[in-house]
């Protein structure tokens, strides 16, 4: 009986450490933005901050959601749905916004169409299609009223690895993605390319942005900077910034 109870104090006490951890992390990572703002002379509340959450606990996620935290992305479309039902448990009154960030297979798309409030990683009109028949089949089962908000991903150096679509490309698939009822083209998202110098990878970025915009005038979304280069991202105009570890740290606590 004691010993079930001290178990149940020292798990109350690593609670509040890691809500107290989080949500130290989260005021420097929003200081962060508002200095990179600033320095850009931009106004901090044009930056939003999308707190990447893949791998972490159910249980961090919702002490995110407790420090106000709006946004989520994921990019393990697998491990996503079960938290996204976890997460609606914990916090029924939350109402968070769920956004792909990373690879996203074909036949993930009816899956994920369910819970997915923006998918930033469309790279290819076979994946738009994917996800617009599925939207489609949403809406005519009535399970969803509007079109998908989607990104396109733009590849700075073509890296098949990392996903995305060379410049070269950009504005056919923009095109295309247009012409699909169930998505709404809303900008761009872009990952700077490991070792790369982030101000040269986010100048073309912000450029191909531009392009997009030039012919899309609506799709004015520019997400792009982590943990690591936010700061350059949002010298280039990036509206969203998704961040991982300096919000959660290295090692994710999965024991929850
Ligand atoms: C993991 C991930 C992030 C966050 O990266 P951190 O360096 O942990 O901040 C952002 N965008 C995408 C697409 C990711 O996969």
């Amino acid at each position: 009986m004691a010993v079930g109870a001290d178990r149940i104090d020292n798990q109350v006490d690593d609670q509040n450490d890691r809500r107290a951890e989080l949500a130290e992390r989260l005021a420097a990572v929003r200081a962060r933005i508002a200095a990179a703002c600033v320095a850009a002379g931009r106004s901090p509340d044009e930056v939003a901050l999308l707190a990447v959450t893949k791998t972490v606990p159910a249980a961090d996620v919702a002490l995110l959601l407790d420090l106000g935290v709006t946004a989520l992305g994921e990019n393990r479309v697998q491990e996503a749905a079960a938290k996204v039902r976890e997460v609606a448990r914990l916090r029924p009154d939350a109402a968070p916004r769920w956004h792909v960030v990373g690879g996203l297979q074909r036949n993930k798309a009816r899956e994920v169409v369910r819970w997915a409030d923006r998918v930033e990683s469309v790279d290819s009109e076979r994946l738009a299609d994917a996800l617009d028949r599925a939207v489609r089949r949403e809406q005519e089962t009535g399970r969803r009223a509007g079109p998908l908000p989607v990104l396109v991903q733009f590849s700075v150096d073509g890296d098949p690895e990392r996903g995305g679509v060379p410049r070269s490309g950009l504005l056919q698939l923009a095109e295309h993605v247009a012409t699909c009822a169930g998505l709404q083209l809303d900008g761009l998202m872009a990952v700077a390319p490991l070792g790369a110098d982030p101000d040269a990878a986010f100048a073309e970025v912000e450029s191909a942005a531009d392009l997009l915009r030039s012919e899309f005038p609506q799709a004015r979304t520019l997400s792009a900077g982590m943990s690591g280069d936010l700061e350059a991202a949002v010298r280039h105009g990036s509206v969203v910034v998704r961040v991982g570890t300096a919000l959660v740290g290295e090692r994710p606590i999965t024991s929850r």
